[in-house]
This record gives C-alpha cells, sequence and structure tokens, in this order.
C-alpha cells in the first residue's frame, strides 16, 4: 500500500511539471514516504532528516517533505515540529490528494505546512498514478483495518475499514488493461471484509469474479488475507477463476493459541491448519506465504516451539519473518513482559533456518516443469537476463532470444535456489 500511494504521489509531481532528480543532492523538492510498522523504518526516517539540515541550509530552497503513516502519530508530528523545523510540509494518509495544494501553500507562505486530517474522510478517486511497473499494478479496493490486533499500529494510523465501490475498482481495472497492465495485485489491509461498509452488498469473492471479466488483465493477485475472515467462498473463488493466480498469503503471526488470543487474531493454531488443508485440497499446486512474528511478549519457548511446528508442517513457499517491535500506543507495547533482544534473535534464527529449508524445497520442486511466467522485461542486475514471475509467484530468471516483455510465456525451470527459479523458454 506504501508502494501504491508512491506511484500517487509521482503521479501528482509528474503532472505539475516536477521530474525525478538524479540524487538527494540534486533535488529541489524530497518527499519520504514512511511507514510505521516496524521502529527501524520510523528510524532511518529521522536520521535522513537530521542528515537534510546542511543540505537544506545550502539550498534553501529545497522543500522537503514526509508524508505516509509515520505521520499520523501525533507524537512523531510533534518530535518534526520540535526537532527537524526545516521540514516544510507533513502530509497525513488521508491527505495524499492534496500534495499539489499543500506544496502550492507552503511556496506562498513562508511556514511549514501540517495537512493530517485525523479521522477517516471520503475515498479521494481518480489520482494520477505513476506505476513503477508496465506490465503489473497495484490496486487498493479498501482502506483502514478495524481489527485491532494488540501489536499493530495500523488501525491507529489507517483508521477503520472503508471499501471502494465497486464501479470505482472495475473503471480503474479497465483504464489499468487499456494501458497494458496484465497483472494487478489488489490490496487491503483485510481483503476478506471487502464490501463490509458498502451500501450495495458484496463480498471480497464476488469482487474477483466481477474483476475476471475485465478483458486484458490475465492474472490478478491480492493481500492480505486475514485468517479468521477468510471464506469457503474465496477458496472457491480460487479454484474456479483461471486469472486469480494460485497463491494465498495467510499470515500466521504466531502457532500458540495463547499467543494468538493475547495478539487478538481470533483464530487458533487447529483453524488456521484447517484452512490451509481445506485451500490445498481446493486448489492444487497452490503456493502458501504467510507472515510470522517472534517474540512477542510473554510468549515462552513452548509458544514459540508452536510457531515452528506450523512452520514446518505447513512448508510455506515463503515467509516474511519479524522479531516484534514495540509500537507506541497498542497495547502490548504496554506490557512488562518484553521478551530479551538475545532471546527474540536466537528465535528469530531458528525460525529462519526452518523457513528457508522449505522455501528451497519448494522451489526445488519444480526443476524440470513447465510454468506460465509473466515476463517482466530485463533484470535490473543483468541486461542479459529476463525476469518474471509464476502465477503461484515465483521469481524466475531465464534467457530469452526473442522479445516477450510483458506477454505471458512458458519457461522450464532448469535450477531453483530459496528466493528464485532460472529456467529458460519454452
Ligand atoms: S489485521 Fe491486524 S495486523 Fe493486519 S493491519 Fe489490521 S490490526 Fe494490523
Amino acid at each position: 500500500m506504501n508502494e501504491n500511494e508512491a506511484e500517487k504521489y509521482t503521479g501528482m509531481l509528474e503532472m505539475m511539471g516536477f521530474v525525478p532528480a538524479v540524487d538527494m543532492e540534486n533535488a529541489d523538492f524530497i518527499l519520504f514516504n514512511t511507514c510505521c510498522v516496524r521502529e527501524n523504518a520510523e528510524l532511518k526516517v529521522f536520521g535522513h532528516l537530521g542528515a537534510l539540515k546542511g543540505l537544506k541550509r545550502e539550498k534553501p530552497w529545497l522543500l522537503i517533505a514526509v508524508a505516509g503513516c509515520m505521520m499520523q502519530e501525533p507524537h512523531m508530528v510533534e518530535d518534526i515540529k520540535k526537532k527537524h523545523k526545516h521540514v516544510d510540509l507533513v502530509l497525513g494518509t488521508q491527505n495524499i490528494h492534496e500534495l499539489p495544494q499543500t506544496i502550492y501553500e507552503r511556496l506562498t507562505r513562508e511556514k511549514s505546512i501540517i495537512n493530517v486530517y485525523d479521522t477517516e474522510r471520503y475515498i479521494p478517486e481518480g489520482m494520477p498514478l505513476k506505476r513503477e511497473h508496465p506490465y503489473k499494478a497495484w490496486l487498493s479496493i479498501m482502506y483502514g483495518c478495524n481489527n485491532f490486533c494488540s501489536y499493530c499500529i495500523v488501525p491507529h494510523v489507517r483508521g477503520r475499514e472503508r471499501s471502494r465501490e465497486l464501479s470505482d475498482i472495475l473503471d480503474e481495472a479497465r483504464y489499468l488493461a487499456e494501458d497494458g497492465v496484465k497483472e494487478i495485485t489488489l490490496l487491503g489491509q483485510n481483503v476478506n471484509s471487502y464490501g463490509k461498509t458498502l451500501e450495495e452488498k458484496i463480498d471480497f469473492s464476488e469482487l474477483l469474479y466481477a474483476l475476471s471479466k475485465v478483458d486484458g488483465i490475465q492474472r490478478i493477485r491480492f493481500m492480505t488475507s486475514h485468517p479468521k475472515d477468510i471464506s469457503n467462498s474465496l477458496i472457491m473463488a480460487m479454484s474456479e477463476l483461471d486469472k486469480v493466480c494460485k497463491h494465498l498469503h495467510l499470515p500466521l503471526q504466531a502457532g500458540s493459541d495463547k499467543v494468538l488470543k493475547e495478539m487478538n487474531r481470533h483464530y487458533t493454531k487447529q483453524r488456521y491448519l484447517e484452512i490451509v488443508d481445506f485451500a490445498r485440497s481446493k486448489i492444487p499446486g497452490l503456493a502458501l506465504t504467510t507472515d510470522i512474528m517472534v517474540g512477542f511478549p510473554g510468549e515462552t519457548e513452548q509458544d514459540f516451539a508452536e510457531t515452528l511446528d506450523v512452520a514446518k508442517r505447513v512448508e510455506y513457499d515463503l515467509a516474511y519473518t519479524f522479531i516484534y517491535s514495540i509500537r507506541k500506543g497498542t497495547p502490548a507495547a504496554e506490557r512488562e513482559d518484553q521478551i530479551p533482544e538475545e532471546e527474540k534473535k536466537s528465535r528469530f534464527q531458528r525460525l529462519l533456518e526452518v523457513q528457508d529449508a522449505a522455501s528451497l524445497k519448494k522451489n526445488m520442486e519444480y526443476i524440470g516443469k513447465t510454468e506460465f511466467v509473466l515476463n517482466e522485461g530485463k533484470s535490473k542486475t543483468n541486461s542479459d537476463i529476463n525476469t518474471g514471475r509464476t502465477d503461484t509467484n515465483k521469481i524466475v530468471n531465464f534467457k530469452s532470444k526473442e522479445d516477450t516483455a510483458g506477454q505471458i510465456i512458458k519457461v522450464r525451470i532448469t535450477d531453483a535456489g530459496a528466493w528464485s527459479l532460472e529456467g529458460e523458454t519454452v
């Protein structure tokens, strides 16, 4: 979602006549699109802002903006006001579309402009957008979250759940198809509750059926799917609709029922494993990925063993693994039974070992198979090689004599590592 919003900022800036600078030193306008999900990312932003004080002194016309969900945290905005007076504009997550007017205000008034709504408003439609990729696009279908997992800051900074109208989503998908996009990824903090805030009743699986009818769109992906809300109708839609990719990202977070309860996740280990079994039984060849957190407050060795047990049993294709990070303002941050850093790191390492072995094993199973790959064009690091993804979201690097960028082509897989596959065109 953060990347999708960065594309919106870029689109608006281009329409205003801005062009990309080669580096920060040569820029006249610098915007930090922040993320507050983890502490590290926040610290980096403040590091960058501090480093820019000198540049601002040398180039007083330089405009510095900070946007994104960090700016929805009142204490962060206070920090900027007190310690980073060289920041010219601050934009909240509900104010993205107000970037042009905020820049204008800053240029016409000699003071910093803070533009942050603290409550959710209407969803602005039709914003210009500069896609990073010609054949793939993000498509946000909803904003906010109502779940309040006890470690997570997102509902506090992104507000309550709001779904976009079906007609607006379909219009955007048609526009993207006309613009050459073959693959869309639907975005929402919890796509399984899509439609709940709309007057016209529709659920996420119905949205998938509707989007499947858009000519030109050949692949549909989505994230993220909360296990507590996943429905049989979604699994059936995935199994029936050819355009919906056979890849399910199903965040586990923890394997212990006690920890899941304290995280406010509303499912158990057993229920999670049942969903996995059902999905695999209905969707042959399904790739499963997940998010796992270690070191949640009060997590014991036995709790962690339950997480490892799920990771071993499911054998995820890929897992985004995290060490719990204290987020001020969340219930988990107030707990006194925080896990020592060394313990968290040790568990994280043990989880990585299990997961890396599973990722490699899953990828090795592809060797010798022929896969349909959306050719995304030349690799950024090697212009002799093309790169693309399978239906199951595996990265494939391959040589191709013909220029088939933007097409879904057949590639025979010849080798595999934990992160990607190698292949040759058929
Ligand atoms: S579902 Fe939970 S983890 Fe995901 S955004 Fe909402 S509160 Fe955060």
